[in-house]
């Protein structure tokens, strides 16, 4: 299903070892490999001299030591968090601890809706509920360090705090788990929403920058050409829900076992959860219709 998307998934880099991406622009992996991280998390540290780290990744003390090493020498003024799963913000309170840095982020962690009743979060142990940032920033909000300036750009979707950011100087993006080269990015309800995330990508289509540097997996070059891939791909699968769907009412595990063929056995829940994202903004919309709330497991059919 997603094959329309040109994946690259070349990362020829050892964990916790440092590399310059781009001019000013270095990056630490964290040894946290997995099915959602692919090879494991991208702390970056961007500047020389007096520099800033955005997302200091898990709480994995061999990447804590591995990025304050990258910095030895060097002063960070700033640490910005692009979201908090605990794949990206843990080791914070540590580099802020050691460094004496201020801490950037949208907020805290929240879902994108309340919880219906009796639904319980099936994400709540991905979540970084600890987090706080020292500065709350709102989209479109600058912050100047010595020698860049960095543009913070709400993009909520994969979690409702989700913060890329802009380094003006070099036109790219720190775009964190919103789009990545190697998959397609995790729209999870509770904590993740498909409009606000298709809201977002078509916000990043009509910006200027023309490199991200993602959360996870290479770089990403050409991104609003990738932005549109990604848009059509969402709205393929879409089609792909209601297509379903007109076969009559049916269920997520029977959705599931229909589209995404030959999918990784560990990404089966996930894919559940993306369906159930795709059905909730498709019942706002009045599309499709369900008994009370949508839910993971109730019964969908189109509307009348
Ligand atoms: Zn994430």
């Amino acid at each position: 299903m997603s094959e329309d998307i040109p994946f690259n998934k070349t990362l020829d880099l050892a964990p916790d070892t440092v590399d310059e991406v781009a001019p000013q622009v270095r990056r630490v992996m964290a040894n946290n490999p997995g099915p959602f991280t692919f090879k494991g998390t991208l702390s970056y540290i961007l500047g020389r001299g007096k520099v800033a780290i955005v997302d200091p990744g898990p709480d994995d003390p061999a990447h804590i030591h591995a990025l304050l090493e990258a910095v030895r020498g060097e002063t960070v003024t700033h640490i910005f968090v692009t979201h908090t799963h605990r794949d990206h913000s843990p080791a914070t309170p540590a580099i802020k601890a050691a460094t004496g840095a201020t801490v950037y982020a949208e907020g805290p962690h929240r879902a994108a809706r309340p919880l219906h009743i009796g639904e319980h979060n099936p994400l709540d142990a991905s979540a970084d509920h600890d987090f706080m940032p020292d500065v709350r920033l709102k989209d479109g909000e600058i912050v100047s360090g010595e020698g860049w300036t960095i543009e913070a750009v709400a993009t909520p979707g994969h979690t409702a705090n989700h913060m890329a950011y802009a380094y003006k100087e070099k036109n790219l993006l720190f775009v964190g788990d919103h789009v990545m080269a190697w998959a397609t990015s995790i729209v999870a309800p509770p904590d993740g929403a498909m409009s606000d995330y298709m809201a977002s990508l078509e916000k990043l289509r009509k910006r200027s920058e023309t490199l991200y540097l993602p959360g996870h997996g290479p770089a990403i070059k050409d991104a609003p050409r990738f932005v549109n891939y990604y848009i059509l791909h969402r709205k393929a699968r879409e089609a792909s829900i209601l297509h379903r769907l007109g076969k009559g009412e049916t269920d997520i595990p029977t959705i599931v076992r229909a589209i995404y063929i030959g999918i990784d056995p560990r990404l089966t829940g996930a894919a559940g959860l993306s369906v159930l994202a795709h059905l909730e903004d498709l019942v706002a919309r009045g599309l499709v219709e369900t008994e009370g709330q949508p839910a993971i497991d109730g019964v969908y059919r189109l509307a009348r």
